[in-house]
């Protein structure tokens, strides 16, 4: 008899994002009239830079010819894109990664979900609430979490983030083994600081513990003196895995590129203690179960790294930051409290009420689709996150609304 894996069964939280799709398609047929703006979703909505799209049509071009034809390409990405990610985004940053640490991919999602394979089932896992819903839906599917009860997973050490600790993760007050940190963060838009960043690197030292650093959101710090790389902090190539995505950077949500860090001082420890190198054991997981990016695909990210692909992605991800602006003056104009939309896409707002009810508020009264913090953790709750990606006039236009709205 076939069986299914049991931990499937707890999962809980694809609730939110069909709970939001059932009210607003609730709301539509009532008000078929009615122009729904979204200002829910983190997909972005801006075309490719153009000199990603001439890249992508030259990439093609060459598979349509004999002479340049490719077939499987290296399982780890082609070396023309892993040099120029070194070298771009950590070597002219100080930051000691080669190209043989860097394994190209089809997505940041992926890559966070995958990579907790390399672990003991019966390890502890931290994990800041509120947060990126994969992190926890992966280790659940892993077994790693009790049943949820109450808006919590049994056997996770949740980091709470809030206003109080500046939306940082507070440190856990157990061990753990491993950590999940996402910054510039998904939901809350925070940051952190090098000090801060330097305080998490020398926790997961001295508890030889290991570091999941999501950087998916870099693109948009605008700030030079927040870090853009964990690897600009001293001692952290041994401690932490980084990963990367031209999703947001280059609007590559739908065209998919990534690419996950695994330096090869990297350790984590076998069932004797002794030091096992992640890097080999993750170059062992990508080649035998991903056999590469599209040629093409790798060709279109190696032209974000143009001068023009430079500009490009910059006029790109400034486009964004604008709405961003643009939301955090208006919800500070209607006297929220708020964090986010600087060195990110989403503000992250404190309604003062239940976030669902604002949510049905927003949506009934505006026509304005929000996203409830409580999807996010049990710290989302009196929470919406507002998001940046759309075109300013509906932004601003959403902004009107929920103005009114508010009376
Ligand atoms: N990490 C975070 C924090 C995200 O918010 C997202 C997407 O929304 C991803 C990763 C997924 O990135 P990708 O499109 O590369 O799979």
């Amino acid at each position: 008899m076939i069986r299914i894996n049991e931990n499937y069964r707890k999962l809980q939280s694809s609730y939110l994002f069909s709970e939001i799709a059932k009210r607003v398609a609730a709301f539509q047929e009532a008000n078929p009239d009615r122009e729904v703006i979204k200002l829910g979703i983190g997909d972005v909505t801006r075309p490719l830079p153009d000199v990603c799209v001439k890249a992508f049509h030259e990439g093609v071009d060459e598979l349509a010819v004999g002479a340049t034809f490719k077939g499987y390409g290296p399982e780890q990405g082609y070396p023309f894109l892993r040099e120029t990610i070194a070298a771009h985004d950590f070597q002219s940053r100080n930051a000691d990664i080669d190209a043989g640490e860097i394994f190209v991919s089809d997505g940041s999602k992926c890559d966070t979900a995958n990579i907790q394979e390399l672990f003991a089932t019966d390890i502890k896992v931290a994990i800041p609430d509120p947060v990126y819903p994969v992190y926890l839906d992966t280790n659940v599917m892993a077994g790693r979490t009790g049943i949820y009860k109450d808006g919590r997973y049994g056997g996770v050490v949740y980091l709470p983030s809030t206003a109080e600790n500046g939306f940082l993760p507070a440190f856990p007050d157990e061990p753990v083994d491993l950590i999940y940190l996402c910054f510039p963060n998904n939901p809350t838009g925070a940051t952190i600081t090098r000090e801060a960043l330097s305080q998490w690197v020398d926790f997961a030292r001295d508890s030889k513990a290991l570091i999941l650093f999501d950087a998916a959101y870099v693109a948009f710090i605008r700030d030079p003196s927040l870090p853009h790389t964990i690897y600009e902090i001293d001692g952290a190539k041994e401690v932490a895995v980084e990963f990367r995505s031209f999703s947001k950077t280059a609007g590559f949500t739908g065209t998919r590129c990534a690419y996950t860090v695994v330096p090869k001082v990297c350790r984590a420890y076998d069932s004797e203690g002794a030091a096992q190198n992640l890097n080999a054991l993750w170059h062992r997981r990508h080649t035998t179960k991903f056999n590469g990016v599209s040629y093409p695909v790798q060709k279109a990210a190696a032209a974000v790294y143009t001068p023009e692909g430079q500009a490009q992605t910059k006029g790109l991800v400034d486009y964004y930051l604008h709405n961003a602006a643009h939301i955090r003056d208006r919800v500070s104009d209607l006297g929220f409290d708020f964090i986010g939309g600087e060195n990110a896409p989403y503000i992250w707002v404190n309604t003062g009420q239940d976030a669902w009810t604002f949510f049905d508020l927003i949506l009934n009264k505006a026509g304005v689709v929000t996203t409830p913090g409580p999807g996010f953790g049990r710290c989302g709750e009196g929470f919406v996150r507002i998001s940046a990606f759309n075109d300013f006039d509906k932004v601003k236009r959403a902004m009107d609304r929920i103005q009114q709205a508010l009376g």
